[in-house]
């Protein structure tokens, strides 16, 4: 069971496997490793089962496409119809959601079964799956350890090879920084490539769906079912049909890679720094050449981005009310009691503490001082990358600044969890693509991510140096001790 997409495409291609096989190889693999990762929230091997034996009648008549067959795992924030949907919240814990999501329709449109739904951390708010309402997901490489978040029911279960790829969201590193310290691949493309409809709001001017894989080459072939023009999402882009694997195998030689000089600096544990300078030395081997740019506002990163997300998050969340769906307080006096109450008792501290300094950030008198200064900064962080994306093709770093850290050690310190994503919030503020790959390990056997981003519409360049870079390491297919 170490098998990518790509070779999952290839057995059933040729017959060798039917749909039903893998699925159930899968399912049984959840079944025995679950209760220690607790990376699903939701199975139900009937459904997958179902989808997965249409998925053989179809490819019977001819008329599979690349990937009708492979199953896939979905992140709990995708609303997927007749799926519990609870996006790590008490909030939703008895939601069934009557749709799908874009992104689960463009799966299912392409043959491919769903084989769960992964925790996450509760609406997405953290970087260690420790806010889900359903428990926090447990590292396959160290279970003492966290997955990093906020997709980490997604990295632990690809990584743990209960599903050979799975779906996740970034809205500031929620698909890079568990990919890194899971040890797999994950994509997070330019805003506005992957529609947003169905997928459960968080920060909307930062949310974006992307692949979570064994391999760049996998998230190439998963991002071209993901991608696409949806009128229902205002932000989604209209854009001619791209094939992210067109690039995978051009050499890289003449290829500028442009390394920020404010990533390598204090705060980067020296096993990451090394195996980063590592992955330098290799890509120069390969031809490319590298050149020191600077993002000298990426400092204010963080700062920026939690004054924009929770804003955003605080009226986001204004709709979970006790009304219309989910949970709602059991005993009330009248309805404001009934909203005050639903929302004490359905949302978890995170979610709380965001929609606090969100409303307050938004409030007369603060909106200048805080808002729109951070507005502000959001510019300077974009313009700083366009000004480097003139001198490199492509700009390469860490994706954390340490690897998996044990469950409990940062929970009470939320300053010091922000800082988990030090390397990708700029990313999502500009809106640029990015992506994280395995490229080596600590001193205690825990995997390193290094980090790729790519200019506006840059996804298929960045696949290409990192599908290269693949093709001359090993890193990518480690597993975890006993998998
Ligand atoms: N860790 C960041 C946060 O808590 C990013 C989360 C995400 O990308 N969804 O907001």
């Amino acid at each position: 069971m170490t098998s990518t997409i790509k070779q999952l495409s290839i057995l059933l291609a040729e017959g060798k496997a039917s749909s039903v096989e893998l699925s159930r190889d899968y399912l049984g693999r959840i079944q025995a490793l679950n209760h220690t990762l607790n990376a699903f929230v939701t199975v139900d091997p009937d459904k997958t089962l179902a989808e997965a034996a249409a998925a053989d009648a179809r490819r019977a008549t001819g008329q599979a496409d690349a990937l009708t067959g492979v199953p896939i795992a979905h992140k709990d924030i995708f609303c997927a119809e007749g799926w519990l949907t609870t996006c790590g919240s008490k909030m939703l814990s008895n939601f069934v959601s009557p749709y799908d999501a874009h992104v689960i329709e463009r799966f299912k449109a392409a043959g491919m079964p769903c084989l769960g739904k992964t925790n996450m951390d509760e609406f997405a708010m953290g970087s260690s799956n420790e806010t889900s309402f359903f428990g926090p997901v447990k590292n396959p490489w160290d279970t003492a350890r966290v997955p990093g978040g906020s997709s980490g029911g997604s990295a632990a279960c690809v990584a743990a090879r209960l599903a050979p790829a799975a779906t996740g969201t970034d809205t500031g590193g929620s698909i890079r920084q568990p990919a890194a310290l899971c040890g797999i691949t994950g994509l997070k493309p330019t805003y506005g490539v992957v529609s947003r409809y169905g997928m459960i709001a968080f920060a909307s001017s930062l949310d974006q769906g992307g692949p979570m894989a064994r391999t760049a080459e996998d998230c190439a072939l998963l991002l071209n079912v993901m991608a696409g023009f949806d009128a229902r999402d205002s932000t989604s882009l209209e854009r001619e049909k791209e094939d992210y694997t067109r690039d995978l195998a051009k050499p890289l030689a003449g290829l500028r890679i442009g390394l920020p000089r404010e990533f390598f600096g204090a705060g980067l544990s020296g096993d990451t720094a090394k195996a980063v300078e590592e992955a330098i030395a290799q890509y120069r081997k390969l031809g490319a050449e590298t050149v020191e740019v600077g993002l000298p506002n990426s400092r204010l990163s963080v700062a920026a981005y939690y004054v924009l997300a929770p804003a955003e998050a605080s009226s986001n969340l204004s709709r979970f009310d006790g009304v219309r769906y989910g949970y709602r307080t059991p005993e009330y006096k009248d309805l404001t009691d009934m909203y005050e109450k639903t929302r004490a008792e359905g949302f978890g501290a995170e979610v709380k503490r965001r929609i606090m300094i969100g409303t307050y950030v938004l409030s007369h008198g603060y909106y200048d001082a805080y808002y729109i200064q951070a507005q502000r900064l959001r510019r300077l962080i974009a313009n700083d990358f366009a000004e480097a994306f003139k001198v490199c093709d492509v700009i390469l770093g860490p994706t954390a600044p340490t690897t998996a850290f044990k469950l409990g050690e940062k929970a009470d310190d939320p300053v010091q969890m922000y800082l988990s994503d030090i390397y990708t919030i700029a990313v999502n503020l500009a809106g640029l693509p990015g992506m994280s790959l395995p490229c080596g390990f600590d001193g205690q056997g825990l995997p390193i991510g290094l980090q790729l981003i790519g200019d506006y519409f840059g996804e298929a360049k960045m696949l290409n140096v990192a599908h290269q870079y693949q093709l001359a390491t090993d890193w990518h297919t480690r597993a975890p001790k006993g998998i």
